[in-house]
């Protein structure tokens, strides 16, 4: 491509979640199908299926799905959806039932009070006794009560308390290319890629499919999942391991039956903590999703499976819930993303591992950042190349920094998998750094100082109080004046929990509602 060479032709290769919300998005935002807008190609194999996994979506999903024009009555329809409220962590302090009390909360809503007052004195000075989450926030009280995020009327994307989705991955991208295709103007070739033709400077030029000749384009985006076919195939960009700190490579996952079709959907990802790695479990409508997520260096394969069906059986899932599907994957991610005119969104830009499921979260931040600032000529794509890098490199490391966190804190002490996650050599140096300022105070905004972090301070405060960590009392922490500031808050909380109790219908009963009538258009 020469320097001045517009950009008018966008091609994705890869129909998964990652290629279809890329191309809606870049679809959607730069006039696809009018005079001077933008061409998308999306080139997707018949032969190869996507991933089908990846079920538990942030908040940010919301604003995704509104920018693409999609119906979130649609969504919860055609896609099984349930709204997510957060994550429940079991088992992940001391190993213990979680009738023990071994358990807590990571909700999505911002504890009230946030940023005003100094939410951790507060709750050490009085109220210690009690799970950090439920002094501060009103959610976690919604979601052990098995209540939705909001009411009937609410308009759709707008939230009561701040959710995403748990949804079936596959008629998720089945539902996102029907509407890309039929709403949006992206033109669909299911074909096979066999090879890459370049230009003289190693840009790409086209992509060679097998049916349908050779599809040229301005920028490629990589979304061809694990086999990475751009980024990692044909231009070697490397892969920096996560394995170092973050253990877990294998997964086995199965859906299995409610025990009743009227039982409650949860309205959290369980995370159950196992002896080298933890379960999830998340529920939709019509099923569960579960799954174990495992260290192949200290768990074998039979053992795992062990595992999970124990745990399907103790959840109450069926006795015999068959055989997994086993899925292997190296922690990491690319040491750069985007290269000459390519750049790899999801799977093939990185995976570590689906804790918290910030996987999808990468991929809406990753369309959003190459939407915002598509480069108008080729010239101008080295620098957009080197902000992206520069910006995802950043995200990726804080989403290692973060998972870690969990492991980190945890006093487990049944097997040298938990012993591992606790020795320094294990954790990452910027974790290390934190964990020894929070030692004497809570973590605070300007521990993450870019303006869209991955995860905000007050989620490393229900990760890091949820764990049992408590900062050593400085003067600070025990003035009383420092602690009474947050009552207030802590009040109000308490309020809005009864509140919202009282109004919220459950779970089951308000996705019913939207199968029969909808949700008011917002
Ligand atoms: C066990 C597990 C659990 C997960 N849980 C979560 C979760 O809860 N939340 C979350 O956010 N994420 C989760 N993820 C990650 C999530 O599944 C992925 O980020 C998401 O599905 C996006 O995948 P993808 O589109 O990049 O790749 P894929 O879905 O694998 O799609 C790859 C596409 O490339 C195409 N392709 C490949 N080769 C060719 C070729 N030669 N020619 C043409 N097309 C080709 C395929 O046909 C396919 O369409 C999980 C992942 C795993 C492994």
């Amino acid at each position: 491509m020469r320097s001045n060479d517009d950009v008018r032709h966008v091609v994705i290769l890869g129909g998964g979640s990652a290629g279809w919300l890329t191309a809606a998005l870049l679809a959607r935002e730069h006039d696809a199908g009018e005079p001077g807008g933008l061409a998308v190609t999306l080139i997707e194999s018949p032969n190869t299926p996507p991933i089908g996994v990846g079920e538990g979506t942030w908040p940010s999903m919301r604003d995704t799905l509104r920018r693409i024009g999609l119906s979130e009555t649609a969504l919860v329809r055609q896609c099984d959806a349930s709204f997510k409220q957060g994550s429940l962590f079991q088992g992940w302090l001391r190993g213990a039932d979680a009738s023990q009390g071994d358990r807590y909360r990571h909700p999505f809503s911002l504890p009230l009070g946030f940023g005003d007052v100094d939410l951790v004195a507060g709750w050490l000075q009085r109220h210690g006794d009690r799970p950090f989450a439920e002094v501060v926030s009103a959610q976690p009280h919604v979601c052990a009560a098995g209540h939705a995020p909001k009411q009937a009327s609410t308009p759709e994307y707008a939230a009561v308390a701040n959710y995403g989705y748990h949804f079936d991955a596959g008629k998720f991208g089945m539902l996102l290319r029907e509407h890309a295709v039929a709403n949006l103007h992206v033109r669909h070739i299911a074909d096979d890629v066999d090879q890459v033709l370049s230009h003289e400077d190693g840009d790409i030029a086209a992509l060679r499919t097998r049916a349908h000749g050779d599809i040229a384009g301005d920028l490629f985006i990589d979304c061809s999942g694990m086999a990475s076919l751009l980024i990692g195939r044909h231009f070697s960009i490397a892969t920096h391991s996560c394995k170092p700190q973050i253990f877990n490579d294998t997964a086995l996952a199965l859906q299995v039956p409610y025990a009743t079709p009227d039982a409650p959907i949860a309205c959290e990802t369980i995370a159950t903590a196992q002896t080298a790695g933890w379960t999830w479990d998340i529920g939709l409508p019509t099923r569960r999703g579960v799954g174990l997520v495992y260290s192949s260096a200290h768990l074998s394969h039979d053992q795992a499976e062990q595992q999970l069906v124990a745990q399907i059986r103790k959840t109450g899932g069926p006795h015999d819930p068959g055989t997994p599907r086993r899925i292997a994957f190296e922690p990491g991610y690319r040491e750069r993303f985007w290269h000459r005119n390519c750049v790899a969104v999801g799977l093939s830009a990185g995976f570590v591992e689906p804790l918290e499921a910030s996987a999808l979260a990468l991929v809406e931040l990753s369309a959003a950042m190459i939407s915002d600032e598509l480069p108008a000529t080729r010239a101008e794509m080295a620098l957009v190349e080197r902000r992206f890098n520069d910006a995802f490199t950043y995200r990726w490391e804080r989403v290692v920094d973060f998972l870690k966190l969990h492991y980190a804190l945890s006093r487990r002490d049944d097997s040298d998998y938990w012993r591992a996650h606790r020795e320094r050599a294990s954790l990452p140096d910027r974790l290390a750094e934190l964990l020894t300022l929070w030692r004497h105070r809570a973590p605070y905004r300007h521990d993450l100082f870019r303006v869209e972090e991955v995860f905000p301070a007050a989620s490393y405060q229900y990760v890091l109080h949820g764990m049992g960590f408590v900062p050593e009392p400085t003067a600070r922490l025990r003035h009383a004046r420092v602690g009474e500031a947050a009552e207030p808050y802590f009040r109000e909380t308490a309020h809005l929990a009864r509140r919202m109790l009282g109004a919220l219908p459950l779970q089951r009963s308000l996705i019913a509602h939207i199968h029969a009538h909808g949700l008011p258009r917002g």
